[in-house]
């Protein structure tokens, strides 16, 4: 394959060199059961209990609170199953209306009413809205993500767990991916459960996990055997936990320079305004960009373009990004969540995301720049040779 540009990171962050050593390490010392009481059993052991404690210890969980999953989405699945809140049994969901398809989708099949929150035209939850929902005295689960996957919008976490606290509800908070891009820390922010990821920070795909505070019981998905204190049955996925360690070692470390991704990725953005200007082309419209997002996040539309068109010429161009809400078919669907916005229908057609982390350089972002931008004069000037030739004709 000729040189690549991969600018995809939200869907999936290229495997870490460090995880992959690490994986390989596990995967040579002979993958025993965690559950084995020999030697080599004991050893499988000791690396998930390392994983557990390095997950933990980032983002001030309890280590008796850490169930691994097999993904994120089973991580909400599970978080969903809770029954008890601090106030007595829950008896409603609450969710914000910009959550991923983990959540929303697995709440609609809940016997418990649900009600949505929306959000404003940054894609930030309605607080007032919250609080008044919150009034009611029915003991709510209340699921809002830490940042939006597809405009990066992060939310008022410790604010919003510190009111749903205060109502004896329970706080369910999605960072899969705001994980390793900004502060994720359950105590500070009054997080009750909190869902994450391994293939987001660069670990590998098939690892994810729900952390909960000590009031939280949890009813299991899955039963079996007595793993994860008998909150997830099924012999561990080593390799995959393993992965998820040595990820969050480097996501945490990561974190101390975080900032440097949002230099790229505004000097991606002014690069493309200016050159959009310079050449005289159709608008570019950011969402979510005058407030507090993610540092490697990107999201925006240039009126008149599909974000199908515009994902396939960069693609055909060496550079991978994805339509704002490119879905796990792999098809492109109206955003959920630009639509929560209030976003024109002709723009939310048209969003592209760009997510940036641990690999991406400058080059990345001046071919997407030079890529973009030379796309959309072609495509000015084949529509004005078709208006040129229906006017002759
Ligand atoms: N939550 C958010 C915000 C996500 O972006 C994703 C994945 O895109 C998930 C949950 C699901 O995570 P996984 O891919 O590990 O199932």
């Amino acid at each position: 394959m000729s040189e690549r540009h991969y600018l995809d990171y939200n869907a999936t962050a290229p495997l870490r060199p460090q995880v992959r050593a690490a994986m390989l390490d596990a995967l040579e010392s002979g993958g025993a059961n965690p559950s084995s009481v020999h030697a080599e059993g004991r050893h499988a052991r000791a690396l998930i209990e390392k994983a557990r404690h390095s997950i933990c210890e980032f983002v001030a969980g309890d280590a008796d609170g850490l169930i691994f999953t097999s993904s994120g989405t089973e991580a909400c699945n599970l978080a969903l199953q809770t029954h008890l809140a601090p106030a007595g049994k829950i008896g409603r969901i609450l969710v914000s209306a910009i959550e991923h398809p983990a959540i929303l989708q697995t709440a609609a099949t809940s016997e418990l009413p649900v009600l949505q929150l929306g959000v404003d035209s940054s894609g930030q939850i309605d607080l007032t809205a919250l609080d008044s929902a919150l009034q009611d005295p029915t003991p709510a689960l209340v699921a809002i993500m830490a940042a939006n996957n597809e405009t990066g919008a992060i939310q008022p976490i410790a604010e919003i767990g510190k009111m749903v606290r205060a109502h004896g509800s329970v706080f369910l908070c999605d960072g899969v991916q705001a994980l390793g891009k900004m502060p994720l820390n359950m105590q500070t922010m009054h997080i009750d459960m909190l869902a994450l990821s391994a293939h987001k920070i660069g670990g590998a795909a098939g690892s994810g996990a729900l952390l909960i505070a000590p009031h939280i019981e949890i009813k299991p998905l899955i039963y079996g055997g007595g793993q994860e204190l008998r909150r997830r049955a099924g012999t561990e996925n080593l390799l995959g936990i393993v992965g998820f360690g040595a990820a969050i070692e480097c996501a945490a470390q990561d974190l101390l320079t975080i900032d440097a991704l949002a230099v790229l990725r505004d000097k991606m953005e002014a690069q493309l305004e200016k050159e959009m200007n310079r050449q005289k082309l159709a608008p570019l419209h950011f969402f979510a960009r005058d407030i507090e997002r993610l540092p490697n996040t990107s999201c925006f539309a240039i009126a008149g373009l599909s974000s199908e068109t515009l994902v396939m010429a960069l693609d055909l161009e060496g550079i991978a990004v994805s339509a704002g809400a490119a879905c796990s078919s792999g098809k492109v669907t109206a955003s959920h969540v630009l639509t929560a916005m209030g976003v024109a229908d002709d723009l939310v057609q048209g969003a592209i995301r760009v997510s940036l982390g641990w690999d991406s350089k400058p080059a990345d972002i001046d071919n997407l720049v030079a890529c973009l931008t030379a796309f959309v004069v072609r495509q000015n000037q084949t529509y004005k040779d078709s208006q040129l030739i229906k006017a002759a004709e």
